[in-house]
């Protein structure tokens, strides 16, 4: 059976949650698609110390709730659900989940990035037994255990300082010899006693698929192409996100690395496609800029309606006020 929208927003990390909000008060009535998993990275996050607002932080997960609730509060309706199908070609866009098929005047998406992986036949193997992405999901699996972070940008340092809770020893493995993380981050990482770094060094296997447990890690010195075995119990891989697009290559234009390019706010080559948060974001990926973004997605999209001939009338009234 097929439902019509007036807006569809795809994704439930803060830019979604934050369209959704906008939105419901805006009068449309959003219908939000989850994804998964539900409620995005931040999800996967512990404490959040840079959303304005908490001066001593808040959990990532009850920093979702709260946003979720306070969408929910206006009328958002949240459905569970992946999207499996969208098509763009023309008005009503059509957005397929496995058991759903909705149609919609105003699409805003915000399917948020996916852990990058090391594109290793034994990382593959040997995930989710003793290889993870999400130190605040694994870690605890991980007590009195020699554990490789490998990355050099603030999740590893993220994850690296994170571990230190469990682990006895924990390698972050880089790439170059100089840190992508920010100072405060790389500071830490780098005065933390149990924290060692492999400099200039690329995994090239873990070990041993065949044991089915993390072993080892092979590393190859990017200088003297010498490679050497480390003993270690657990692999982390933080070495950035990949766009969650794949469902609109062709449909929207997108960058060399699959984000969705935006332009004169949350607009896409599409008219009355939307865009935010981390899906379109390779430069700031903060969760306050990906809820930002999220607030001109939505009011983007309400002046979209707005402008086509069966606008209902009264809408948007509270977003404009809101300003
Ligand atoms: P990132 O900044 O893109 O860093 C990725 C790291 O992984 C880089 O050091 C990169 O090496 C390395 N890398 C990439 N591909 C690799 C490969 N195939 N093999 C080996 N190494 C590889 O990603 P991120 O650390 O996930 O951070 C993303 C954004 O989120 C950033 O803006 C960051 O500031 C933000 N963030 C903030 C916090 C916080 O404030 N608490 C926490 C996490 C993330 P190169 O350096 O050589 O490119």
């Amino acid at each position: 059976m097929k439902q019509s929208e007036e807006v569809i927003i795809v994704g439930s990390g803060p830019a979604g949650l934050t369209a959704a909000l906008y939105s419901a008060r805006a009068n449309l009535s959003p219908l939000l698609i989850e994804g998964v998993p539900a409620g995005g990275q931040l999800m996967l996050t512990t404490m959040v110390e840079n959303w304005p607002g908490y001066r001593d932080g808040i959990m990532g997960p009850e920093l979702i709730d709260t946003l979720r609730a306070q969408a929910e509060r206006f009328g958002s309706r949240i459905v569970n659900g992946q999207v499996q199908r969208f098509d763009l070609s023309e008005t009503p866009y059509i957005v397929e989940t496995s058991d759903a098929r909705y149609e919609t005047r105003a699409l805003i998406i915000s399917t948020g990035a996916s852990a990058r992986l090391l594109g290793l036949p034994s990382e593959q193997v040997l995930m989710g037994h003793g290889v993870s992405t999400c130190a605040t999901c694994d870690g605890y699996f991980f007590k009195e255990k020699r554990i490789a972070v490998v990355g050099g940008g603030d999740s590893a340092m993220e994850e690296a300082l994170f571990l230190t809770k469990f682990a006895s020893q924990v390698t972050v493995v880089h790439r170059r010899d100089i840190l992508r993380a920010s100072k405060i981050m790389q500071d830490k990482a780098l005065a933390h006693p149990r924290i060692t770094f492999e400099w200039n060094s690329i995994v090239e296997d873990i070990r041993d698929p065949d044991k089915g447990v993390v072993t080892g890690i092979v590393v190859r010195d990017t200088k003297t192409k010498v490679s050497k075995e480390l003993s270690v119990d657990g692999v982390f891989v933080a070495i950035g996100h990949t766009p969650n697009t794949e469902l609109l290559t062709g449909q929207l234009d997108l960058d060399s690395h699959g984000y969705i390019q935006t332009n004169t706010g949350a607009r896409t080559s599409q008219s009355g496609v939307f865009a935010c948060g981390d899906v379109q974001d390779p430069v700031y990926r903060q969760a306050v800029t990906a809820a930002g973004s999220g607030c001109m997605a939505a009011i983007d999209a309400e002046r979209y309606l707005e402008g086509l001939p069966q606008a209902a009338a009264g809408k948007g009234s509270e977003i404009r006020s809101a300003g």
